[in-house]
């Protein structure tokens, strides 16, 4: 049994290695396709007013298509790029393509993600402010998708830089709303423009009993405060009557359209043509 034992520890101590090689392997990968731009993209998703006829905005969304691996989703790649202190630089190229697609379509809101250890950084709201001006587009035409995590260690820092890109004319989003820990005490300590409620709460639209009491209860909370209420994952026609029922003010999801190429947006406002 023993030496059972020592060898299977030797087995799993390989595969341990390997994935930790292979995690070295592509960080360094995302370093080189950060530097070169090769196989990184941005992509856009629209997002609709409640008839989901009309779009009227686009969320920025990092796209990477490993040489070996494939598509590798944002998911696991973020993390990555968060570890890695790559994420500044990353969410700072995001932020100039958005900016371009900003000019391109004077119509439509851009929403650009922002990771909390990118929203803690270092001069941070400076960088966002002059990106925007050497861009030539205003902050006001840029949507600053934010979750909770920003909130954790110093409530008071995050406040502070909040208040600054709300000075500077950025719009603010709360992502994934419902979803973390202290939702409601996020909207007690930020003025925000937006509450994006999770998919999962669309999702369960139909499925789980309450869920369209509570996402009745979110558009309440948020018309009391004067804020745009968008529903996330929206897949079916039925998610979305409801969702229009509840009140909601914008929709989003794969009824619509998944996130596409900068080239495929124009395709996206010809009506009968969105994919
Ligand atoms: P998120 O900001 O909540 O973005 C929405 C995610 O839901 C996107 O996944 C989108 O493709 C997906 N989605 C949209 N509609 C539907 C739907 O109807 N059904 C389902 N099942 N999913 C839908 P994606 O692109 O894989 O991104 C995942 C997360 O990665 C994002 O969640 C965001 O937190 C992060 N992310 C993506 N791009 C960036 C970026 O440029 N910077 C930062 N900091 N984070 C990013
Ligand atoms: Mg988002
Ligand atoms: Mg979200
Ligand atoms: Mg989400």
């Amino acid at each position: 049994a023993k030496t059972r034992g020592r060898g299977q520890f030797r087995v799993f101590e390989q595969v341990m290695d390997e994935s930790v090689k292979n995690r070295q392997q592509i960080a360094a990968d995302l370093h080189l396709a950060m530097l070169s731009k090769k196989n990184l993209a941005v992509y856009y998703q629209p997002l609709m007013d409640i008839s989901g006829q009309k779009v009227v905005g686009l969320e920025a969304l990092m796209r990477w298509n490993h040489p070996v691996h494939g598509a590798i989703a944002p998911s696991e790649f973020i993390p990555l790029a968060e570890e890695m202190g790559l994420i500044t630089q990353i969410g700072e190229w995001v932020l100039r393509e958005a900016c371009r697609v900003s000019l391109a379509w004077p119509d439509l809101t851009i929403a650009v993600n922002v990771s909390p250890l990118q929203f803690r950084s270092a001069g941070f709201v400076e960088r966002f402010k002059a990106i925007v001006r050497q861009e030539q587009t205003l902050a006001t035409r840029i949507e600053l998708e934010i979750t909770e995590g920003v909130l954790i260690e110093d409530e008071k820092g995050a406040q502070e830089i909040m208040d600054q890109l709300r000075e500077a004319g950025f719009h603010i989003a709360l992502d994934d709303f419902g979803t973390g820990y202290s939702s409601l005490n996020y909207l007690r300590h930020f003025s925000v423009d937006k509450i994006k409620i999770d998919r999962s709460f669309t999702q369960s639209l139909g499925v789980t009993e309450n869920s369209m009491a509570i996402i009745e209860s979110v558009v309440k909370l948020g018309q009391a405060m004067g804020l745009t209420v968008t529903a996330e994952g929206v897949e079916t026609q039925l998610q979305m009557a409801a969702l229009a029922e509840a009140g909601c003010n914008q929709l989003q999801g794969y009824l619509f359209s998944e996130a596409v190429s900068k080239d495929q947006i124009a395709g996206l406002l010809t009506p009968g043509k969105a994919s």
